[in-house]
C-alpha cells in the first residue's frame, strides 16, 4: 500500500497565480521586480555600482527588460577575478557580511553566500514540476560540503515545497540503498549518473527496484540527461525524473515540467539570450549566451552570464505555465565542458600537459560509454620516455589532481591529431 500512487504528480502548480500569468502580465511583473532590485544593487553593492556607473546609466533609467541591455554582462571569469581582489564576493553581495549565515566555495575558486532564511522560488517551482509534493520523502544526495547548491538552494527549496529530505549527500552507495528501501523514499534529488548508480548497487543487492523500492520522482541536475538514459532509469525504476538548468552562482534558470518540453524560465529571473562578447539581446529562436537576472537580495547578479549557449521559446506549453522556455542547453561558450557533472576547461587541460615537456601535441577525448562519460587525454610524444607505464600513470594522476575527473591516457602515432584542432573534442551525442 502506497498513498503516494494517489497523488497528481503530473497537474498543477507551485504558484499557479505566477505560471499562468499571461505574458503581457508577467513582463509588467518582472518590469516592477527588476526597477526593484536594481535600485537595492545600485545602493548596496558596491561591483554593481561601480559597474553602473562605468555606463553612465541610471538606476531610474531602468524600467524594462529592453533596458537591461544598456548593463554590461557578468561574467564568471570576471566574477572569479574581482572576487580575488575583493574577497569573499568582490563588492556583488547585497547586504553586510554580517549578515549572512554561510559563505559557499565552489571550484574557481569562487564564493557564494548563504542566506539565513533562503526563499528560492526558482528551485521550489522546479522541484513541484518535477512532480514532488507535500509529504514526500526525498533524498538530496548533491554535494552537502562547501558548495552551495545542496544546502543554500534544494535543501530549503525541498523544505518549501513540503517535503521531508534526508540529508545523504554523495556516496555511500549501499548505505542509500539501504535508505531508500528503509525510509521508503520516494523522491530522489542528484546527478542521473548517481541515480543510475543506486540502481545498479540495488539490483547487485538483490532487490526488485520496482517491488522493493518506493522511488515516484527524480529531480536531476549537474549533468546532461540522455533521452535513453532517462527512458532506461524511469523504467527500471518506475518513476518518473525531470531535470533543471542553473548556476551556483545564480540559482534556478529553467526546469522540466511533466511535458518534458524544455526548461520554464522561473518567475523570479530574467532570462535572456545574448550574442556572446557583445552582450547584444537576441531575439527568440536565436541560439546565444544565456544570461540571467536575479531578484535575490543576499546576491544580486545583474546580467550574469552563465557562459551556457541554449535559444528561448515563447511557444504555448500544454502544462499550462506561460513562462517562456530554454529549448536545451547547447554547450559551453568558451568551449568548456561537464564530464560527469564538473566543469572541465580547455586551461586545465593545458596544465596537465604543462609539466610535461615530451608532449608535442595532445588533445582530450570525451566520450560515453554504456551511459557514462569517459575521457582519454591523447598525447603524441617528441620521443618515448623511459618507462611508458610509469610516464602513462604520472600523466592520469595529473589528471586527476588538475580535473579532478579521472581519465586515461593514450599515446598516439605523430600526426594523428589534427593541426589546429580543438583541446576537448566532446564527441557525445545525447540522443
Ligand atoms: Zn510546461
Amino acid at each position: 500500500m502506497s498513498p503516494k500512487n494517489e497523488l497528481d504528480r503530473e497537474h498543477g502548480f507551485y504558484k499557479r497565480n505566477l505560471e499562468t500569468m499571461p505574458p503581457a502580465q508577467r513582463t509588467k511583473y518582472l518590469e516592477e521586480k527588476l526597477k526593484k532590485i536594481i535600485r537595492h544593487a545600485h545602493k548596496n553593492s558596491s561591483a554593481f555600482r561601480r559597474r553602473m556607473e562605468a555606463t553612465g546609466v541610471k538606476p531610474a533609467d531602468i524600467g524594462t527588460i529592453q533596458d537591461l541591455k544598456r548593463l554590461p554582462v557578468t561574467p564568471k571569469s570576471l566574477l572569479i577575478e574581482l572576487q580575488k581582489e575583493t574577497p569573499p564576493f568582490g563588492g556583488f553581495e547585497g547586504v553586510p557580511l554580517a549578515k549572512l549565515r554561510r559563505i559557499f566555495v565552489s571550484p574557481g575558486p569562487i564564493h557564494e553566500p548563504g542566506e539565513a532564511d533562503s526563499h528560492d522560488l526558482g528551485w521550489a517551482q522546479a522541484l513541484y514540476g518535477a512532480g514532488f509534493r507535500p509529504g514526500d520523502i526525498a533524498i538530496n544526495t548533491f554535494s552537502y560540503h562547501l558548495v552551495p547548491f545542496a544546502l543554500n538552494m534544494l535543501d530549503n527549496a525541498l523544505f518549501q515545497v513540503g517535503c521531508i529530505t534526508v540529508p545523504t549527500g554523495v556516496g555511500n552507495t549501499e548505505q542509500q540503498v539501504h535508505i531508500l528501501r528503509n525510509l521508503r523514499v520516494t523522491a530522489f534529488c542528484g546527478t542521473p549518473s548517481f541515480l543510475l548508480n543506486l540502481a545498479e548497487k540495488a539490483e547487485e543487492m538483490g532487490l526488485d527496484l520496482r517491488r522493493d523500492l518506493f522511488l515516484r520522482v527524480g529531480f536531476v541536475a549537474a549533468e546532461m540527461l540522455p533521452e535513453s538514459l532517462r527512458s532506461q532509469l524511469e523504467e527500471k525504476l518506475g518513476m518518473r525524473i525531470r531535470q533543471s538548468y542553473g548556476t551556483a552562482d545564480i540559482g534556478c534558470l529553467g526546469y522540466e515540467c511533466f511535458e518534458k518540453n524544455g526548461f520554464h524560465v522561473p518567475d523570479d529571473k530574467i532570462v535572456e539570450i545574448v550574442e556572446p562578447r557583445t552582450g547584444k539581446t537576441l531575439g527568440t529562436g536565436k541560439t546565444g549566451e544565456v544570461v540571467g537576472t536575479t531578484f535575490n537580495k543576499i546576491y544580486p547578479l545583474i546580467r550574469f552570464g552563465t557562459g551556457d549557449l541554449s535559444l528561448l521559446t515563447q511557444e504555448p506549453c500544454p502544462c499550462g505555465r506561460t513562462s517562456p522556455r530554454l529549448v536545451k542547453i547547447l554547450g559551453r561558450v568558451d568551449q568548456a565542458t561537464k564530464v560527469r557533472g564538473l566543469f572541465v576547461h580547455p586551461g586545465q587541460v593545458k596544465e596537465v600537459v604543462a609539466k610535461y615537456p615530451q608532449v608535442a601535441k595532445y588533445r582530450l577525448v570525451v566520450g560515453r560509454n554504456d551511459q557514462k562519460d569517459e575521457m582519454a587525454l591523447q598525447l603524441e610524444l617528441k620521443a618515448p620516455p623511459l618507462s611508458l607505464e610509469n610516464f602513462k600513470s604520472q600523466v592520469e594522476k595529473s589528471i586527476r589532481d588538475v580535473l579532478k575527473v579521472r581519465g586515461i591516457v593514450e599515446f598516439v602515432a605523430p600526426d594523428t591529431i589534427p593541426e589546429g584542432s580543438k583541446i576537448i573534442d566532446d564527441q557525445r551525442s545525447w540522443g
